[in-house]
């Protein structure tokens, strides 16, 4: 039985639920629980708090968790990413009053930053040879500034709505971050052939996510030409249609190659074009 610690209610909750059902992992009802076993896999999820999984994984309590970068980096515990998933996606970013003339990192030697992720900061403002009171609070970051606390703040940020909001500007960029899966790095066999197993489908659903099931009627005569064009895993499947002269191509595609290809597509012939989405992929 593997034991993964997922964020309980917050921004990671929903997504990394959802990465283990895509996975093919069900759970009998779990009402507010603080941990719950999935009936077809041998996975037991335990619901924390984001801040405490690096401690939790790193001393074993719990064998593999979902967290932020952000948080991993800060809490600077002992434990393996064993794979990175693409999701809760942001940055950490300086931020200083609307007025203040900010023309470098210069300016703000010196001054008094507010920030919940004190080490974080302090390593960058080292790494460019700032020196800055750090001011460590745990909420409501975005007011220290007007509340006298602080001369800028160091947060995440995600429109930048909130920082308008609050009559401050984003200045500089510290640290981008995104959900990852990490691992204790003294698992047993028999865990970590599990994890194994969980990583793998979890590649098969990320691939899925960054690639299209394409299909297209071709006339006959344009097939070499289509196929010429699309960068194929193997090769397209090419089956006749009723209509004398024509076939349907299918093949998978990366997503992002798609927009590229699409004109280029229609110029060779390719007509009824139509893009799905793959659910799983294994290649
Ligand atoms: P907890 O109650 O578990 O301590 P929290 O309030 O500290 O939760 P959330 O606001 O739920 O944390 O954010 C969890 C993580 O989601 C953050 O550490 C960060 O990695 C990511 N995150 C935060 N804000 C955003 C955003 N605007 N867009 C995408 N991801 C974000
Ligand atoms: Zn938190």
């Amino acid at each position: 039985m593997l034991r993964l610690a997922i964020q309980k209610s917050g921004r990671l909750n929903e997504d990394s639920l959802k990465l283990i059902k895509e996975c093919g992992i069900s759970f009998t009802q779990s009402d507010g629980k603080l941990k719950s076993e999935a009936c077809n896999f041998p996975i037991e999820l335990l619901y924390l708090r984001d801040d405490d999984i690096p401690q939790y994984v790193a001393d074993g309590t719990a064998d593999a968790g979902i967290v932020g970068e952000n948080v991993l980096v800060e809490k600077d515990k002992p434990v393996f990413i064993a794979d990175r998933l693409g999701f809760a996606k942001c940055r950490l970013s300086l931020a200083v009053p609307k007025e203040f003339e900010y023309k470098g990192l210069h300016n703000l030697q010196n001054l008094k930053i507010a920030t919940s992720y004190p080490k974080i900061l302090g390593d960058y403002l080292a790494k460019n040879g700032i020196k800055a009171q750090i001011h460590q609070i745990s909420g409501s970051v975005e007011i220290a500034p007007s509340i006298g606390l602080a001369n800028a703040i160091c947060d995440i940020v995600s429109s930048g709505s909130t920082l308008l909001s609050n009559g401050l500007k984003e200045v500089e960029t510290v640290f981008h971050s995104e959900a990852v899966l990490i691992r204790n790095p003294s698992l047993a066999e028999n865990k970590l052939h599990i994890l194994e197993q969980l990583l793998f489908r979890i590649g098969a659903v990320k691939k899925a996510q960054n690639y299209k099931y394409i299909l297209m009627n071709v006339p006959n005569e344009a097939i070499e030409r289509v196929s010429r064009i699309l960068p194929v895993l193997k090769s397209p499947t090419i089956m006749p249609l009723a209509l004398e002269g024509w076939s349907s191509l299918h093949t998978v595609i990366k997503e992002d190659e798609f927009w590229e290809i699409i004109e280029e597509l229609r110029r060779a012939g390719a007509e009824g074009i139509l893009v799905l989405a793959i659910e799983k992929m294994i290649v």
